[in-house]
């Protein structure tokens, strides 16, 4: 039985500062199969399965942000391929692409599990990955993801590259850890044809380490490659949080995303749910909405209620702090909200 929410000319998600929500960014599980020294505890408290929303209630929801005007959703987690038969709901959605409302379909992930998917999720309609590699260096991999190997991530990552899949290479730069890797990560990358984007280090959720001596300025990165390169910065048109450049030497594109130097509030299109329904509205505020509870017992009117009270609480941005000392800006796991 087809039992996707019917697909009405609603209205769109548009803020109160104007902004309209065209990109849905949703997390299918807290779980993960690494263990990131910027992302989790060493021993994470995984939520009880029971709370996750099941994986046709995952399709409900996105069939309620397609029909509201969304046209490009990312699935994330945690590891969003370690949950079980998670392809099925890929594999669903893919059909939304078109004229069912969809314009793509992406997927985060640590390339871990690609061996095994790259090609069905090809075959589902995802033209494009973005894959989590901090370094090349196996012993810093290892350190930094707590136990990985990073050539099962290379495999991943030219199992995607053989099945057709447009792959950017994401990195945290993290101070004293991989700075110094960041160039021959990058001259790999762009050789692989691969863009690369940076990202600075976000005070999202407790690791039990002191945030302060992870952060690494962009500024100052892209600083130091510009020693060493010829970077020319190109127009954005993301409505995110990433400035890109070309490197004249590699000829690949390189994106700097930086939620505390950078200014990109203004032209958020996004919001995130997590894995058990909860929608927040800005990655950096903890206000929340429940997705959930409507979900299963108020039906589509109530869900489409939800989606109007989180458009009305959308903030204009984020107040992030890094500073020595500080604590956590949210109360939550990046595996939980989906990064
Ligand atoms: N497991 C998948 C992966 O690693 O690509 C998807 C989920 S992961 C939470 C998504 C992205 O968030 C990754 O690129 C990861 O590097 C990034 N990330 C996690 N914690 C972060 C933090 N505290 N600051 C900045 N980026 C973070
Ligand atoms: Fe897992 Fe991704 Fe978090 Fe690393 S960043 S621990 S791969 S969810």
């Amino acid at each position: 039985m087809d039992r996707r929410l019917p697909v009405s000319p609603a209205t769109p998600l548009i803020d109160r500062f104007g902004r309209q929500i065209t990109y849905l960014r949703l997390s299918v599980t807290d779980r993960c199969d690494l263990r990131c020294v910027y992302c989790m505890k060493a021993r994470p408290e995984f939520l009880p399965k029971a709370d996750l929303l099941t994986l046709e209630e995952l399709t409900l929801v996105c069939d309620a942000f397609i029909s509201r005007g969304v046209t490009k959703i990312r699935l994330t987690g945690g590891e969003p391929l370690v949950r079980k038969d998670v392809i099925t709901v890929i594999e669903t959605l893919g059909t939304r692409i078109g004229p069912a409302g969809l314009d793509e379909l992406c997927l985060t992930t640590n390339a871990t599990q690609l061996p095994k998917y790259a090609d069905r999720i090809a075959a589902a309609g995802i033209r494009r990955v973005n894959i989590s590699l901090d370094t090349l260096e196996p012993d810093v991999y290892r350190r930094l993801t707590r136990g990985g190997d990073v050539n099962v991530a290379l495999t991943g990552i030219a199992a995607a590259k053989r099945a057709g899949l447009k792959v950017k290479i994401n990195a945290v730069a993290m101070a004293g850890v991989n700075e110094t890797h960041l160039p021959g990560l990058i001259a790999w990358a762009h050789g692989e044809g691969h863009d690369v984007s940076l990202i600075e280090v976000m005070p999202v959720g407790e690791i039990g380490a002191d945030r302060s001596a992870q952060f690494l300025s962009l500024e100052n990165v892209r600083a130091a490659l510009a020693r060493q390169w010829s970077l020319t910065d190109l127009p954005d048109n993301t409505g995110g949080p990433a400035r890109y450049a070309r490197i004249a030497e590699t000829g690949g594109r390189l994106g700097f995303i930086s939620p505390l130097t950078g200014n990109f509030c203004d032209t958020c299109n996004r919001v995130r749910v997590t894995c058990t329904g909860e929608l927040y509205t800005c990655l950096g505020k903890s206000g929340r909405i429940d997705l959930r509870q409507p979900l299963r017992e108020g039906g589509r009117d109530a869900l489409d209620d939800a989606l109007d009270a989180a458009m009305a609480s959308k903030p204009l941005g984020h107040d992030f702090d890094v500073s020595p000392g500080a604590a956590a800006s949210v109360d939550r796991d990046m595996a939980r909200t989906g990064g």
